[in-house]
């Protein structure tokens, strides 16, 4: 009885909508073509698997004079920031109260902020005070395979900032075609001295004493992509200023400019592939 009286009342109301939509048509409040063919009929309508408003869409790979392509985006090129020193190990001791491994790691925070603002992807060898050896830094380095390796020391010598490339050397061995874990930088040392010379030019421009230098220098050596060393050095005598906030950003900055300048001339800035 229930299911009975139920039918009726359904009979009911879709007999009522087609009045109701005959009516509103014959008086032009709606489109005819906007009321359901089973709504005359009273019978029930399942949508259709490809309803003409959905076969008439084009697919979105091949677009259509009214519809932008689609974006492709091309990886962000990766640079590795290596902040010198951490944990037992301090570095150089700057003054009594600022000891290198925490100016490199405020150093190297900050320019991976910078960074990231002009489109890279930076990431820390090391983001804590931690102890690390310098085979576990070029490890690290070489496993990410980035666009540059930067590696981040301090003096307390008022020199300004130094820019670092690798010593050639004739101590590699020949291993066949395994990499000499003496020599791996070498094969890369002419693309790491046009970084180099981006670098000291930013930091130049921002009236900044920079220079140009080559070191027998680990773990530089050993990383297996284009690399640079910074050492960070005060401008005038106060050692203080090494870890002084405005100091420290006006050096990332320099940097980020010299490194994104670098890597727009070689090809993999933001939008090239690597
Ligand atoms: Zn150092």
């Amino acid at each position: 009885m229930l299911s009975n009286s139920n039918r009726r009342g359904w009979m009911s109301r879709s007999r009522w909508a087609a009045v109701s939509a005959a009516l509103l048509t014959a008086l032009g409040l709606i489109d005819a073509q906007s009321v359901p063919a089973g709504a005359s009929q009273g019978q029930t309508q399942s949508p259709s698997p490809l309803a003409p408003s959905q076969a008439a869409q084009p697919l979105p790979s091949q677009g259509s004079p009214g519809q932008a392509p689609p974006v492709i985006t091309a990886p962000k090129p990766l640079i590795i920031i290596d902040p010198a020193h951490g944990g037992s190990e301090s570095g150089a001791v700057l003054n009594p109260t600022i000891l290198e491994k925490d100016v490199t790691l405020s150093l190297a925070r900050r320019l991976r902020v910078d960074l990231g603002t002009r489109g890279f992807v930076a990431e820390l060898v090391r983001d804590d005070d931690i102890n690390l050896s310098t085979d576990d830094r070029a490890a690290k380095a070489n496993a990410a395979r980035p666009a540059l390796y930067v590696c981040l020391h301090a003096t307390s010598e008022a020199r300004g900032i130094g820019i670092y490339t690798a010593m050639p050397s004739d101590s590699g061995e020949t291993n066949g075609p395994f990499i000499d874990w003496n020599t791996a930088q070498f094969s890369f040392l002419p693309t790491s001295r046009t970084a180099q010379q981006e670098i000291v030019a930013a930091i130049q421009k921002g009236g900044i004493p920079a220079r140009s230098l080559t070191a027998r220098l680990r773990p530089l050596s050993n990383v297996t992509s284009p690399a640079v060393a910074v050492e960070l050095g005060p401008t005038k005598a106060e050692v203080s200023q090494l870890s002084a906030d405005d100091f420290q950003q006006s050096i990332s900055a320099a940097l980020a400019n010299g490194i994104a300048q670098f890597l727009s001339n070689s090809g993999t800035s933001s939008g090239a592939a690597q």
